[in-house]
């Protein structure tokens, strides 16, 4: 590497990464071709300030390139092995295979084509109690996770391995193919090592060589107060195991809240409607209603109208990852009782003198904008 990437941005070898970005936007602005239309050099420096960032923007290639002085880790040539002839092709490997390359780095065996593991997806019911105020679950599912007995390499004991002949530990091989447009190199995960860049001589007796091993797994999840139906809790690394020495996947638990028989939740509001005899909504009394905190008695205030919205300040759930509370919103529901036999007429005669129709403001108001027929 004849430039320095660093002195091609103009930054110092500990610049921040915000550092590099803006100086690469000041730089490329600079030099843009489109700019610079009577400036031949302006490109040539507009490639080398690509050039420079797309390295030291990536902090792996960065980490190469401070190493080994090329984002493509330890000299490029040496993934070849003997298999490829070295450059034979007339291709600028360094240069087609930066980005390839830039991804696993040094050439450690242990993270060669390391992939992440994939999420493990599972459902859980809770009452609707529990997801109000939060429970912890023991949670069972299938998972591979990585061999202990080999620590993830398939290989006996841990060590019965070596470099892998074909791939020279990368993991990856290259072959050429001639085609109409000519010779193209084409790279792929190493079929003798499978990627781990490792030869096993004597697999291990508990995986088979998979280095790792699918089984049941039991965890305790801490499911938090306040969460909705539908929604997920992600348990980080207790997914699928990792790939080639990659971190295992997640575990994302998907909660499904059982309805309540009463109560309903509107956010972290919990909402009751409650059937109130028509004597407590004239007069006042107390009703018993059913809460997050069990039985509670509500005030019904005298004359009480049939669709009051009676407001418990800070009795509905808990908000999510928050610390205050929702409130409990009562709707009263005004049950009138049902009258038979010869009470109905004294009752009705006697209630009729007490409240005559024609102190009603609102049937008066609505009898005169009735047109008779
Ligand atoms: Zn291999
Ligand atoms: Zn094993």
């Amino acid at each position: 590497m004849a430039q320095n990437y660093y002195d091609i941005l103009g930054v110092d070898k500990n610049a921040s990464a915000d550092d590099i970005k803006s100086a690469y936007r000041k730089l490329a602005k600079k030099y843009h071709p489109d700019l610079n239309k009577d400036n031949p050099e302006a490109a040539t420096k507009f490639k080398e300030i690509n050039e420079a960032y797309e390295v030291l923007s990536d902090s792996q290639k960065r980490s190469n390139y401070d190493q080994y002085g090329s984002a493509d880790g330890p000299n490029p040539n040496d993934f070849f092995g003997g298999n490829q002839g070295g450059g034979g092709f007339g291709f600028n490997f360094g240069d087609i295979f930066g980005d390839i390359f830039g991804g696993f780095g040094g050439g450690s065996a242990k993270t060669a084509n390391a992939v992440q593991g994939h999420d493990i997806n599972v459902k859980v019911n809770l009452t609707f109690e529990e997801a109000a105020k939060g429970v912890k679950r023991d949670i069972t599912y299938m998972c591979t996770q990585e061999c202990t007995e080999c620590n993830g390499t398939g290989a006996k004991g841990g060590t019965e391995y070596t470099t892998c002949p074909d791939c020279q530990g990368t993991g990856r091989v290259r072959y050429a193919r001639d085609t109409v447009f000519g010779r193209m190199v084409n790279e792929s995960i190493c079929k003798n090592c499978n990627g781990t860049g490792k030869a096993i001589k004597e697999r291990c007796g508990t995986c088979g060589g998979a280095g790792v091993k699918r089984s049941q797994r039991s965890t305790t999840i801490n499911i938090p107060a306040g969460i909705d139906d539908g929604q997920t809790v992600v348990a980080r690394g207790y997914g699928e195991a990792g790939i080639r020495g990659g971190p295992a996947g997640d575990l994302l638990i998907t909660v499904n809240i059982a309805k309540h028989q009463l109560l309903k939740r509107d956010g972290f509001d919990v909402l009751l409607d409650v059937p109130v005899p028509f004597t407590i909504a004239m007069f006042g009394g107390k009703v018993i209603i059913p809460s997050l905190e069990g039985k509670l008695e509500l005030n019904i205030p005298e004359n009480t109208q049939p669709g009051t919205v009676l407001k418990l300040k800070g009795k509905g759930i808990k908000q999510l990852n928050r610390s205050g509370y929702g409130d409990m919103l009562i709707t009263v529901k005004v049950e009138l009782p049902k009258v038979n036999g010869r009470a109905k007429k004294d009752i009705q005669l006697s209630l009729e003198e007490q409240f005559p129709l024609d102190k009603f403001d609102k049937f008066n108001n609505y009898n005169k904008s009735v047109k008779s027929l």
